[in-house]
């Protein structure tokens, strides 16, 4: 029926850990399906989702991050989530928690020789010596977990909401950062009556952009639908832009919903029209956020707000590329815990708790750390994890 690559690899030398043998045939449904068929009447079992990734962590051949990266990589959006999962894949975080767990366990250690030899409770110094070590630690931990704020930008994008007056050109500017045309335009005041939403990538980071309603006040039922939603987009977005016209000068109704709302940078539009109030809008606005001239008619300014788009999510995220990104929520969450067991257990001290108590926060830590690499955690969640994988992975 076909001819086939037969590849077989011996124990442990296989991603799995496992003897594997490897058929590669032609891709025809046909053949694979007659090919799967004969595998199965002799006693084959299809593979579960994510299964062959199991089976390597099963076997230590991964860790639970590297298997994660796995899943990461195969969803990757953008070219620096594909990076970063790349990373983790070669074991990096593992790596960088490596040195940190080593530091709690002979932190323990000591702790553990130190109460064990003395009679009554530690002294002073040993006191001050434990506080030091443990605050080194806890930095550590806390550092990689703030990299979070970064790495969840990078991995779940950010929201970006656009406010301002129908009419101003919020619909054409969305269209233009998105290049093409989604939202409806029309010279009509308010009539971009819902709240669209469409992913773009600026520079690797996937944006969101949640184009929304006038904020004009309103008794029209369906704008005033419009108007809540704005509300609620604002309240989510990681960075809000304030569109203006060089048409009008900012009305007091606009004035006031500038300054109520959490603007980041302010966008000048219609630059192509020639308006004898350009400066004074481009004054007013400057008062709320940084300001950008552009026309998204003609789509003159649009790379350098892509730019400052781009500059504000990464300078408010602090993204540094060197250093290790926790990405996953599951990481971020065991480093939090982690953080809190050795600050309890910081404060059992000081409250002059007995050791043992300190202890067992300590150990809480530990296992904490461990949870992320999979050393510590319970069949279920690991199961829950390796079944959001695809088949064959
Ligand atoms: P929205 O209500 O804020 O979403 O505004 P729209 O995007 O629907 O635009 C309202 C009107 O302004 C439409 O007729 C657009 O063609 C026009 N418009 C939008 N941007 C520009 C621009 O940069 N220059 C000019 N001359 N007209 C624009």
């Amino acid at each position: 029926m076909d001819e086939a690559l037969v590849t077989y690899f011996q124990a442990p030398h296989s991603f799995t850990g496992e003897d594997v043998v490897e058929l590669s045939c032609h891709g025809s449904p046909v053949v694979l399906a007659e090919l799967l068929r004969l595998l199965v009447s002799f006693g084959a079992e299809l593979a579960q989702p994510g299964e062959f990734s199991l089976r390597a962590f099963l076997n230590h051949r991964l860790d639970l991050t590297q298997a994660e990266a796995i899943h990461d990589l195969i969803h990757a959006q953008t070219s620096f989530q594909a990076q970063l999962a790349a990373r983790q894949l070669r074991g990096e975080l593992s790596k960088q928690m490596q040195p940190i767990k080593q530091a709690l366990i002979e932190l323990i250690v000591w702790f553990e020789s130190s109460v064990e030899f003395v009679e009554d409770d530690l002294d002073a110094l040993d006191l001050q010596h434990f506080r030091e070590r443990l605050s080194g630690i806890a930095g550590q931990i806390s550092r990689l977990a703030e990299s979070y704020r970064a790495g969840r930008l990078i991995h779940s994008g950010a929201k970006l909401a656009l406010i301002g007056r129908p009419n101003v050109g919020k619909s054409s500017l969305f269209n233009a950062l998105l290049g093409i045309d989604r939202a409806i335009v029309t010279p009509l005041p308010g009539t971009t009556r819902d709240t669209l939403a469409e992913t773009l990538s600026i520079n690797g980071i996937p944006v969101r952009l949640i184009d929304t309603a006038g904020l004009r006040e309103t008794d029209d039922v369906i704008e005033k639908l419009g108007v809540e939603r704005t509300l609620t987009a604002v309240a989510e977005a990681d960075l809000v832009l304030a569109i203006a016209s060089v048409e009008s000068t900012l009305s007091d109704e606009e004035l006031d919903l500038f300054k109520k709302m959490p603007v980041g940078l302010c966008v000048l539009n219609k630059c192509d029209l020639t308006s004898a109030r350009h400066v004074e809008v481009q004054t007013a606005l400057s008062q709320y956020a940084p300001v950008l001239s552009v026309s998204a008619l003609m789509g003159q300014g649009i790379v350098a707000l892509r730019q400052a788009i781009y500059q504000r999510l990464v300078s408010a995220a602090q993204i540094n590329t060197e250093d290790a990104i926790i990405t996953n929520e599951r990481h971020y969450a065991a480093l939090e815990q982690a953080l809190t067991s050795l600050r309890a257990a910081e404060q059992d001290l000081t409250r002059g708790f007995t050791e043992e108590i300190a202890l067992t926060n300590l150990h809480q830590a530990l296992r904490q750390l461990g949870v992320i690499t999979g050393e510590t955690l319970i069949g279920d969640i690991i199961n829950q994890i390796f079944s959001t994988f695809c088949i064959g992975k």
